[in-house]
């Protein structure tokens, strides 16, 4: 009976009282019940008294009405657990998080902001593409012609990818922020609402660039606001997983206040022109080194066309020197740039014989970038300069990427 009913909506008879809510798949054998407080609870067989199926709860979702003096956000879906409404049954997400929807599910939004909707995607960030970030970067830029600032709530995974890239291929006079969840609206430890609405205030504020805000202790009193090319998803599920590398979060957003503290330098409001390069080449590969790995890799890539190249070297920024002979040829057509898995502090490939012969084999040090946003920004440079510009410009600071000092 149990396997029939799973994803529907029962209201049950049992330990003398009424239960309602949804049917979750049980492997014990006990009948388990999603209460709408997020709880689940299990019965044995003969505490059921009563099994009874219900319609679907539709909650009767309020008339967006827009308020006057409020700054009009356009929230732009794309999937990932904040967008999660689990069809426990299928797995399937079932939301189409329409403007309403999502201000019937955090109503504080409407103080904040006149909320206007777009479902972009509804997939895991897993299944991020290139393709996705261009089409993402060309739908935010429609965005910011019309509303004062862009909101893109985004699965967590790769969440730092899609943040760096449209960091590069959009110049942006207002706030972009990204925003995820660590867990599920219905979970009653949901982080959802909280970063959700932080990040409607940093879309309101006197930032010009793409941000990301999540959690930044495991209790439910700040976001931080992360430099799009500075942050990295740092734990599998604590909720403060985001991290700022390198850098000082931009700025903390105490909760539930929504009072601001700014805590390194950024780009204000309206000091760049929006503009849109949404070009990116998709041959370039980053390599985490280890110990006996083979230079074959490099030769791998090389011979299938890709001329961007960033390696993820150890401590300082090194690999193997048996590496040197191919590194050297390699770069006489190809941007390779070297970045460490320290993540931490920043390359510097003058100090041991190693790092000095990668730099005469024409590698670039990488700075205190993250490998990924080295891999983004050299896709996005190879994808509008020539090799030549783009061994160049790699060592420049663009949007915020390179700190000036390592002071972290
Ligand atoms: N795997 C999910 C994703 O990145 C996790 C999440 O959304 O937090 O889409």
């Amino acid at each position: 009976m149990h396997k029939k009913l799973e994803g529907k909506r029962v209201r049950i008879k049992a330990k003398g009282k009424i239960f309602e809510g949804i049917v979750m798949p049980s492997f014990t054998g006990n009948f388990v019940l999603k209460l709408d407080n997020g709880y689940n609870v299990g019965f044995k067989e003969y505490e059921l008294v009563e099994v009874l199926e219900v319609e679907p709860f539709k909650p009767q979702l309020p008339e967006l009405v827009k308020k006057e003096g409020l700054p009009d956000i356009k929230i732009i879906s794309t999937g990932g657990t904040i967008a999660s409404k689990v069809d426990y049954r299928t797995g399937a997400v079932t939301s189409q998080f329409t403007a309403e929807e999502i201000a019937s599910e955090v109503p504080e939004l409407t103080e904040v902001c006149n909320v206007d909707a777009e479902l972009l995607y509804n997939i895991l960030s897993e299944n991020m593409k290139p393709d996705n970030w261009i089409e993402l970067a060309r739908h935010v830029y429609k965005a910011l012609k019309d509303h004062e600032g862009v909101i893109i709530t985004h699965g967590t995974d790769t969440m730092h990818f899609s943040a760096a890239a449209l960091s590069f291929m959009l110049s942006t006079p207002k706030p972009v922020v990204f925003v995820g969840a660590q867990r599920s609206s219905d979970r009653p430890s949901s982080d959802a609402a909280m970063n959700l609405l932080c990040a409607a205030k940093a879309a309101t504020e006197d930032i010009g660039e793409v941000t990301v805000c999540m959690h930044g202790s495991t209790s439910d009193d700040f976001c931080y606001v992360h430099r799009g090319v500075k942050v990295r998803k740092n734990h599998t599920s604590r909720r403060d997983a985001f991290q700022s590398v390198n850098a000082k979060p931009i700025a903390k957003i105490d909760y539930p206040s929504l009072g601001v503290e700014w805590l390194s330098w950024r780009y204000h409001r309206g000091e760049r022109d929006l503009k849109l390069a949404d070009r990116l080449e998709r041959k370039v590969v980053l390599i985490k080194f280890f110990p006996g790995l083979s230079s074959d890799i490099l030769d791998y890539y090389h011979s299938k066309g890709y001329r961007g190249f960033v390696i993820e070297g150890t401590g300082l920024g090194h690999v193997s020197t048996d590496w040197i002979d191919t590194l050297r040829k390699v770069c006489e057509d190809s941007v390779v740039v070297m970045t460490s898995q320290c993540l931490w502090g920043r390359v510097c490939d003058r100090v041991y014989d190693t790092g000095r012969d990668i730099l005469r084999a024409g590698v670039i040090e990488g700075e205190d970038m993250l490998p990924e946003v080295a891999l983004i920004k050299l896709m996005w440079l190879l994808g509008n300069y020539s090799v030549k510009e783009s061994k160049e410009m790699v060592k420049r600071n663009l949007v915020g990427e390179i700190e000036p000092t390592t002071q972290y």
